[in-house]
């Protein structure tokens, strides 16, 4: 029987629909083990978070208010205690930069193994075991922790959100743990940019410029218009993010976010394994590239050859016609 606690991420005062593929994850250890899930909601808007986490089935969600921003180095140590306090066997969040962030600390406070950015859990014979991308998403590997304690970051393109159960759970407010990292530290203020467009981790449409868009310009200027008109979030490749054309937070693949949104544009984008590592998983892949042999062929469903500069605006004059 294993225990799991959920680490839920707040945004601007309430839950934010990612901690919902980790509520996932804890429903089904929780099931295949005969155990129960909690869950602590801790920032800026805790008792907000809990009451919209409150119908998904948790046994309990611990409230830990913090006013100011996130820092991890904060938010650590009232999650170890929170921890501790319980027969957790699994901590768990979603694989967010926020998950990736705060669960390697509570890991290591905790003195417990990792099994980071999963892509499925089954138990077999009471052992829990992980499966999760290895050398770039290539091959899967299937481990098991064996610390006590296990810490476990879930990946969001592969856990669905757990969908309301009902009923309503017991809510706690626990009080705040400091330790000396924690008070080196302060919030001083969050500089954020804020976009009309989808998050590019939960948007049903990404469409992502490589290098062949040239410039900053041209991402506004000729793939701009196609991500607004299909309701898009934006992305991009590597080569394109360290050339300043966009963002680094637009980057997607290895080193970047992993998205799996039901319909992907990659748009003058080669396709090298590593952005791959962080695209393939979407529904419908869509490619336009003007060298046929591009690598991205392999997993694209249509590849369109031709040059974007003529086929991206010709693309987006039909499809506001349509
Ligand atoms: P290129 O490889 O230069 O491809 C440009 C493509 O555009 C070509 O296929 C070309 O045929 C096509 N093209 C050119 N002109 C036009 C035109 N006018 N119309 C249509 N098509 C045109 N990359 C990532 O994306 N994400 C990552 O997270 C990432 N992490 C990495 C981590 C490590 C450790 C390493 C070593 C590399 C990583 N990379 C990552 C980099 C990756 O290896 C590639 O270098 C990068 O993805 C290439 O970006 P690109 O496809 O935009 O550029």
């Amino acid at each position: 029987m294993t225990d799991v606690l959920v680490v839920a991420e707040l945004l601007e005062g309430g839950m934010r629909r990612s901690t919902l593929s980790a509520v996932n994850f804890a429903k089904q250890v929780a099931e295949g083990t005969g155990g129960s899930f909690d869950i602590l909601a801790i920032g800026e808007g805790a008792d907000n978070a809990a009451s919209q986490l409150s119908g998904y089935g948790a046994r309990k969600i611990f409230t830990a208010e913090i006013e100011g921003g996130y820092v991890a180095e904060k938010y650590a140590p009232t999650v170890a205690e929170v921890a501790k306090s319980g027969d957790y066997g699994v901590v768990s969040a979603t694989a967010t930069t926020y998950g990736k962030d705060l669960l390697p600390r509570v890991a290591a406070r905790l003195e417990a193994g990792v099994a980071s950015d999963i892509a499925s859990v089954a138990v077999d014979g009471g052992k829990i075991v992980y499966r999760r991308p290895m050398y770039a998403g290539n091959v899967f590997g299937y481990c098991t922790v064996e610390t006590p304690i296990q810490v476990v970051t879930v990946r969001q393109t592969e856990f669905e959100a757990a969908a309301e159960s009902g009923g309503s759970s017991d809510t706690e407010s626990v009080s705040i743990a400091e330790d000396d990292a924690a008070s080196r530290v302060e919030f001083v203020s969050l500089e954020s940019q804020k976009s009309e467009r989808p998050e590019l981790t939960e948007a049903e449409i990404v469409v992502s410029g490589g290098r062949a868009l040239k410039s900053a310009e041209n991402f506004k200027t000729v793939l701009e218009p196609l991500v607004d008109t299909l309701g898009a979030a934006m992305g991009a490749s590597r080569a394109a993010a360290d050339a300043g054309y966009v963002p680094n937070d637009l980057q997607v693949g290895q080193t970047g976010k992993v998205v799996a949104p039901k319909l992907y544009f990659a748009v003058g984008i080669s396709g090298a394994i590593q952005h791959l590592a962080g695209m393939k998983g979407s529904k419908v892949i869509v490619a336009i590239n003007k060298d046929k042999e591009a690598p991205i062929a392999q997993v694209a469903d249509y590849f369109l050859v031709g040059d974007l500069f003529q086929v991206i605006p010709e693309l987006t004059g039909e499809i506001k016609k349509a």
